[in-house]
């Protein structure tokens, strides 16, 4: 399974990054990635950029050493009604809009009820293309609820690769998560959330995760840039060029 984008990374804007926009880009190039988005940290995030940065993305070329870089945000979910930490209109701005729940942004509940609810505001959130690391077992959501409320609201789910490393019991969760994304048809992201040139596009784990499930490729939101575009331009279109370029 070769990955053509990667949707979900960091640079030193988001505080705790190792490289530059120009190193994850040319990294990126040298891996083969047709498309990569960068994904700062939201504003509540410790060491977070100020507004200006998302705002000032505007400046950025479409395309950067043949690599086509989406403008981003990896939002926070801030309070039990699924409130984010960025404004509507930044984020009306961005090609990308990630969100999920963050230690140290303000967000404080741990009860599943509340953070299921938290996360499906955020899903039906007009703004929010995809839920970052819903298997986060330290933010613990019904998954089949997560699950249905993404079918029901066309919204990605994100099988983090770097969750293994970083969230700490987190493999059997998502590989629950990858059983109900197959049993309900939904769109799910594969991606690094490398913070550091050298992993991006690194996604052995989640590749592994979906083959044990046995997804579908068509569901695999960022096998394809094309199916990228139609996603994010909210086409309902995506399945059929799943269909068509991917068999
Ligand atoms: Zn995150
Ligand atoms: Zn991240």
């Amino acid at each position: 399974m070769r990955l053509e984008a990667d949707l979900h990374t960091h640079t030193i804007a988001s505080g705790h990054g190792y490289s530059t926009v120009k190193e994850m880009v040319q990294s990126a190039h040298e891996k083969g990635l047709q498309m990569i988005a960068i994904t700062d940290h939201g504003l509540n995030m410790p060491g977070a950029p100020h507004v200006y940065y998302f705002t000032n993305m505007i400046t950025w070329p479409r395309v950067m050493e043949e690599v086509e870089v989406l403008r981003g945000v990896e939002a926070n979910i801030i309070s039990t009604t699924g409130k984010l930490d960025m404004p509507d209109d930044v984020l009306s701005n961005l090609d990308i809009v990630l969100a999920g729940f963050h230690h140290g942004t303000g967000y404080l509940s741990n009860s599943i009820e509340e953070n299921t609810r938290a996360m499906i505001a955020a899903i039906m959130n007009p703004y929010v293309h995809v839920i970052v690391h819903p298997g986060n077992p330290e933010f613990p959501v019904d998954l089949e609820k997560v699950v249905l409320a993404a079918r029901a609201f066309g919204k990605a789910l994100e099988i983090n690769n770097n969750s293994p490393l970083v969230r700490p019991g987190s493999t059997p969760r998502c590989q629950l998560l990858a059983k109900l994304v197959k049993r309900h048809e939904v769109m799910v992201a594969l991606n690094s959330d490398s913070h550091l040139c050298y992993t991006i596009g690194e996604c052995m784990n989640s590749i592994q995760t979906v083959i044990d499930a046995g997804i579908d490729e068509k569901y695999i939101l960022n096998l394809s840039t094309d199916r990228i575009k139609d996603f994010l331009a909210g086409k309902k279109s995506w399945v059929e060029h799943s269909r068509t370029s991917h068999g």
